[in-house]
């Protein structure tokens, strides 16, 4: 039977790399495409949602529907606009949906792709920080697979496949530490938009790679994996790993412990999403270990990177907290990337939004209306304190 899918953040960098291995794989004559959606990129959303056939097309931005329907006409795809269609376009029967929008963004249309019953490959790692418990009890009430895209998660979740969950003691998640590894705090003082985006391994959309750079990301993916393996948070570790060969590992009870290796390349995570449970040749390259120079491995510097500091009280928080985190880590970079803030201005604003909210986020639990109000909450208070000119 031919699969129906839908890629949620089709034009990103997970969005784009999906969908290059969908037109591998034999395109709009071996799936039957759904929704495609996008944002600001209408041109490569249209031209994307032609060539494969979809039944949608959906931009976020409701200025840019004449726009989308311009680049559609003459096609029967249909055109639409606005967070609303994105949620409606997700709820739309599909066997197999990426879930790749940026951000909280991505919550409420993850949340519609988690009702169908089906397969939901999760890079929009976002919507599990903020509301992990949530989309979990979603996904079980509607025997929904939640497969991990997320390259390290992914890796878990392959060294778990057989196991028996009880039986992990340990995850090891992998960073590479971003741009900035090994330099302290004060030598990051300055460093400019165009040295944080410039990651050393990994060719990602621009707001994880700022994560990458802050380590937000990584202590993002410290939240998801609480959420996704449902683990204590003494269970999740963080070592860096500049190669980013090994994707992540689990040690077991008896000492033991399990790896996933390959190269620097979404697409082995996205194709084992898509391919799941079968595995298919990839376009990735082959790991050739005689050329490998070394795998090295450190303890992360905590006090250079206070994100995986922070994490820490959010993991021990639960309930909303996580969306404190990310909401003022989104709203800090908005402040980095419009050059109204300094970079190490970022974790200091997070640390003040979660003095400020953490304690009512963790009482207020995940409901979606809670979890959006405090995500609200909390860029209004990161906002105002970006006006009133914070000091680094
Ligand atoms: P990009 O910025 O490259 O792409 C984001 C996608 O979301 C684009 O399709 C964009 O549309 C769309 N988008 C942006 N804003 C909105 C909005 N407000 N509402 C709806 N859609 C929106 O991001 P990435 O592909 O890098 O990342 C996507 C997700 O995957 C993130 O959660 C990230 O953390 C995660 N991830 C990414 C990895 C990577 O290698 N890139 C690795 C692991 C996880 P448009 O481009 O048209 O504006
Ligand atoms: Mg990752």
């Amino acid at each position: 039977m031919v699969r129906r899918v839908s890629v949620l953040g089709a034009t990103g960098s997970i969005g784009t790399q999906t969908l290059d291995l969908i037109d591998r794989a034999g395109g709009a004559e071996a799936f039957d495409v759904i929704a495609l959606t996008g944002h600001s990129n209408v041109a490569a959303l249209a031209e994307a949602a032609i060539r494969l056939r979809a039944d949608v097309a959906v931009t976020a931005d409701l200025s840019k529907l004449d726009a989308l329907r311009e680049a559609l006409s003459g096609s029967d795809v249909e055109a639409a606009a606005g967070p609303d269609a994105i949620c409606e376009a997700a709820s739309r029967p599909a066997d197999w949906t990426m879930s790749a929008i940026v951000g909280a963004a991505g919550l409420a249309p993850t949340l519609e792709a988690a009702q169908q019953g089906r397969c939901l490959a999760l890079a929009n790692k976002e919507s599990m920080v903020c509301a992990g418990d949530l989309l979990n009890a979603v996904c079980a009430e509607h025997g929904t697979t939640l497969l991990p895209a997320d390259s390290e998660h992914a890796a878990i979740f392959q060294c778990l496949r057989g196991e028996t969950a009880r039986e992990v003691e340990r995850v090891i998640i992998t960073a590479s530490g971003g741009p900035f590894r090994g330099r302290t705090r004060d030598q990051m003082r300055d460093v400019t938009l165009a040295e944080a985006v410039a990651h050393p391994n990994w060719d990602m959309g621009q707001g994880i790679s700022i994560d990458s750079a802050t380590m937000f990301n990584k202590a993002l993916e410290v939240i998801e994996a609480k959420y996704l393996f449902d683990l204590r948070p003494d269970q999740i570790e963080v070592i860096v790993h500049p190669q980013s060969i090994v994707h992540s590992m689990i040690g077991f009870a008896d000492g033991s412990i399990m790896a996933q290796l390959g190269p620097p390349d979404m697409r082995g995570a996205i194709g084992y999403c898509l391919n799941y449970p079968e595995r298919r040749d990839l376009p990735v390259d082959r790991l050739d270990f005689a050329k490998l120079a070394s795998l090295d491995f450190h303890a992360p510097d905590l006090d250079a990177f206070p994100a995986l500091r922070l994490v820490r009280r959010v993991l021990d928080a639960g309930g909303a907290a996580g969306a404190v985190l990310n909401a003022a880590k989104e709203a800090a970079m908005a402040g980095f990337v419009a050059g109204r803030i300094g970079f190490l201005a970022q974790a200091d604003l997070v640390e003040l939004a979660l003095n400020a909210l953490i304690d009512e986020a963790a009482r207020a639990g995940q409901t979606l209306e809670a979890v959006l109000d405090i995500d609200q909450r909390t860029r209004s208070f990161v906002e105002q304190r970006i006006a009133q000119g914070i000091e680094q």
